[in-house]
């Protein structure tokens, strides 16, 4: 239904939407981040990174990089089998127990969620460590063809919207509006907290480092779904994401998910089923 949008400018306000979610459910399929975080690490370039879970304090790049060499650093980020294997339904069915394809916007807040691990990357953004193999192995290829993408943001913890959205009604109560205008006012342009999807730690917000940012987004409008990212606010969503066009917001949902909403030029709400329930909502 979506007019698969790519260039068209529109005024995009960072952080604007960036949408949120809910806790669907609580499918962790560990099956094998493990291996994973140990190898990722070696793979550099800008998102580089220390795998700064709970596991490992202090495990740095000499160590990994080592290791990784023989492992099979490269192979995993491809597979992400967690969702094909066992689990391969219906899209709609199989939703809520794939951490994947949790959804998190304003009509499905996700509490105070946090991801069972991060990953730190080179300029201090953290992401859900599950998607950093596919997200590097992205990053790879687009520097690999003289692109120049960074992760501006990443992983946006409850707290941090807390203070964002406090921020902004003390903004305007020093113009002179009353609390509960100033409240009105920064609901209109700041997500409310707990339902940014910046909260999964599986939504990236991608620019170019050298500011040619329509270079990086024309290029993800055309890959990301190869590794398992779609374009989560695209041109004509808002009514059903509740977003404006975001060219640079990306969330990881397996590349299943991805090629199928990329596709169908539609969009993860429609995916899911959720879109009654988004309407309504707004
Ligand atoms: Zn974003």
């Amino acid at each position: 239904m979506h007019l698969r949008r790519l260039l068209p400018l529109a005024a995009m306000l960072l952080l604007a939407g960036c949408g949120s979610g809910r806790i669907a459910a609580t499918a962790e399929q560990t099956t094998e981040p493990t291996a994973s975080q140990t190898a990722q690490p070696t793979v550099q370039p800008t998102i580089q990174s220390t795998t700064q879970s709970t596991t490992e304090s202090t495990t740095e790049s000499t160590t990994q990089s080592t290791t990784e060499s023989t492992t099979e650093s490269t192979t995993q980020p491809t597979t992400q089998p967690t969702m094909g294997s066992t689990t391969k339904p219906t899209a709609a069915v199989t939703v809520t127990e794939n951490w994947m394809l949790r959804l998190a916007n304003r009509t499905h807040p996700v509490g105070e969620y946090e991801p069972p691990e991060l990953t730190l990357l080179k300029n201090g953004v953290q992401v859900d460590s599950r998607m950093y193999p596919a997200l590097q192995r992205m990053f790879d290829d687009m520097r690999a063809q003289g692109l120049k993408p960074f992760v501006r943001e990443g992983y946006r913890t409850y707290a941090q919207q807390v203070d964002i959205m406090e921020t902004r009604i003390r903004s305007y109560r020093s113009q002179g509006y009353s609390e509960q205008k100033a409240t009105a006012l920064a609901k209109d342009y700041v997500a409310e907290p707990g339902t940014s999807e910046h909260q999964l730690g599986l939504a990236v917000d991608i620019n170019a480092e050298n500011g040619n940012n329509w270079s990086v987004y024309n290029w993800l409008a055309v890959h990301a779904q190869e590794y398992g990212f779609i374009l989560r606010y695209p041109q004509d969503g808002k009514e059903i994401t509740g977003y404006e066009y975001e060219p640079w917001h990306y969330r990881y949902v397996g590349t299943d998910a991805a090629k199928e909403i990329y596709d169908a030029k539609t969009t993860l709400e429609e995916y899911l089923g959720a879109v009654g329930e988004m309407k309504e909502a707004s």
